[in-house]
């Protein structure tokens, strides 16, 4: 059998190691240290924004924004229906509850009319959430110019969840820069992996001095244990942040690459009638972190579900697009916007939708063992 292609996996840039090497000769071997401060400065410089702090994970990054927003029991949080679970987790964390909003077909992101569809609504009832959560999809941006209209209209803080979008652009700006905070991914699939970790980043160094406060168990300054909030174990290793400032290295490579398999998919299948590859906004620039399209069930007879298997039987691995949240039993119950009166975007794109492996890993020749099998089955 020949050797299992994946959909993307960790691929590490050379001088992880050292980073690594360092922690252990001086010993910090510990939750904070040289590593964790050089990682948050070198991501924060990347992208543009004053502060980052660096965590066990994405989901406690979201956890931790939506602390700092004062989420807590009674409030609603709105949040991108087609994402991965972890968006939404925290709402529920925090006691709050969920609202879903549609996707629409340009950017596959959250809906600017279903957004202000639930806005109008909520203010109307006289319940405003709390927060809009954003998540820029497979690394493409979400309308951020629309969508930030209407939140700074109706005075609602942004998250923007860019777990997948590191890297990318929206009219020139970095993914993950738009909102009050921003939250990162480093878990062993994202474009750059810690193995497991995740970044908050914010302009409000205030708020990111007291997220870190919340992170390492909010110990009062005193010279006993001291506590006067409920804090979390959430600060990220510095062994782990190690590996992070090496990654930080060859993001742009790993973007080139992610970008130049995605064009070899669209060159090899997007002139297939019933094909759709995944857009990119006009003045967007996709990190391509995974590469997907859409089946058209009308003009191609094989099921996404069905090419994943055949695919599978290659030693291939392929993914339908997430499930959107509003149709998670977890989730039952929760309000959901759709796009249009009879229109659910969201709910044809994971039907449709499959993402390709786009390893960054994957060499040429491996690719074509891919674009073959979709060739012919796609026929
Ligand atoms: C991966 C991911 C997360 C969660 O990140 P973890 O580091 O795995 O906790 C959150 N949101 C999206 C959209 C993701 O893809």
């Amino acid at each position: 059998m020949s050797e299992r292609i994946l959909l993307s996996s960790p691929h590490m840039g050379g001088s992880e190691q050292k980073y690594i090497n360092e922690a252990f000769e001086t010993n910090w071997i510990a939750p904070l240290g040289p590593n964790v401060d050089g990682f948050e400065r070198e991501l924060a410089d990347y992208v543009g924004i004053k502060d980052a702090a660096a965590v066990s994970s994405g989901t406690a990054a979201i956890d931790l924004a939506l602390n700092l927003l004062g989420v807590g029991v009674g409030d609603t949080v709105f949040c991108s229906t087609l994402t991965f679970i972890a968006s939404a987790n925290p709402i529920v964390y925090r006691g709050a509850t969920p609202v879903f909003i549609d996707s629409e077909f340009d950017t596959w992101n959250m809906s600017p009319q279903a957004l202000e569809r639930a806005l109008v609504e909520a203010d109307a009832e006289g319940g405003l959430p709390k927060a809009v959560i954003i998540v820029n999809l497979l690394g493409q941006s979400a309308k951020m110019d629309e969508l930030m209209e209407i939140c700074n209209r109706y005075d609602v803080a942004m998250v923007e969840d860019a777990a997948e979008s590191l890297g990318s652009t929206y009219k020139g700006k970095k993914s993950g820069t738009f909102g009050k905070y921003g939250i990162y991914s480093f878990n062993g699939n994202k474009i750059i992996t810690t193995s497991g970790g995740g970044m908050l980043v914010s302009n409000d160094i205030d708020a990111l001095k007291h997220a870190r406060f919340l992170a390492t168990q909010a110990r009062d300054a005193a010279k006993h244990y001291q506590h006067s909030l409920v804090g979390y174990n959430y600060r990220l290793s510095n062994v782990l942040a190690g590996i992070g400032r090496g990654q930080l290295e060859v993001l742009d490579d790993r973007v080139a690459q992610k970008r130049a398999i995605f064009s070899r998919y669209e060159e090899a299948l997007g002139s297939i009638a019933g094909v759709t590859m995944m857009p990119e906004l006009e003045d967007t620039y996709s990190n391509r972190w995974l590469s997907a399209l859409l089946l058209d069930p009308e003009k191609i007879s094989i099921s996404p579900y069905d090419l994943i298997d055949a695919l599978n039987e290659e030693n291939i691995e392929a993914r339908p697009v997430w499930k959107p949240l509003h149709l998670q039993p977890v989730f039952e119950g929760c309000k959901f916007y759709a796009h249009g009166e009879d229109e659910v975007v969201s709910e044809v794109l994971f039907e449709r939708g499959i993402s390709l492996p786009s390893d960054s890993k994957m060499t040429v020749e491996q690719q074509e063992r891919v674009i073959k099998v979709l060739l012919d089955k796609l026929k």
